[in-house]
């Protein structure tokens, strides 16, 4: 778990705490079927008190393991996401973005899973433009070329081709 001490919080100095956690991925319950979070999810931030409630501040390192939709390429890629959130015991219901808690404690365990995740990307791609593997002999596009004749055409397109060539 990642528990930040609130009354830690309220005895640093100017009320900015500085905190840091570590722990394995396997911890969080990440999904494991498009790609694999791995490694250590590294967690390092502000926490400061408002008065009304704490301002946290932080970023989540982590790796993400996948493999490209289009080369079938092996990729681990190191990934920092951002977050910032406010935490109140009470808030008035018009306030949506405030996250509530109790006690001397805020948990940011479902916090930091939720960053990394919305933070996926819905393909996996090794670069935005991967030319892929070529469809007849496999040979990866991006690092080779090949002779290879992929214009596919459909037979109703082949029609439609000789109409449009007859203008
Ligand atoms: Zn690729
Ligand atoms: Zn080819």
């Amino acid at each position: 778990m990642m528990k930040i001490k609130l009354s830690d919080v309220n005895n640093a100095s100017g009320r900015n705490y500085r905190f840091a956690f570590n722990l394995p991925a396997d911890e969080f319950n990440f999904p494991t079927d498009d790609y694999q979070i791995i490694g250590t999810i590294e967690v390092s931030g502000i926490a400061e008190n408002t008065g009304t409630g704490y301002h946290l501040q932080g970023s989540v390192k982590c790796q993400r393991h996948f493999i490209c939709d289009r080369c079938l390429g092996k990729i681990t890629e190191d990934q920092v996401n951002d977050f910032d959130e406010i935490y109140a015991v009470d808030a008035p219901e018009t306030q949506k973005d405030v996250n509530l808690f109790s006690g001397d404690f805020v948990d940011i365990t479902d916090l930091v899973h939720d960053v990394v995740i919305v933070a996926q990307p819905m393909a996996n791609l090794c670069k935005p433009d991967c030319r892929g593997l070529c469809p007849k002999c496999g040979i990866n596009l991006n690092e080779q070329q090949c002779d290879c004749d992929t214009t596919i055409i459909d037979a109703r397109l082949t029609v439609l081709k000789k109409l449009l060539e007859k203008d």
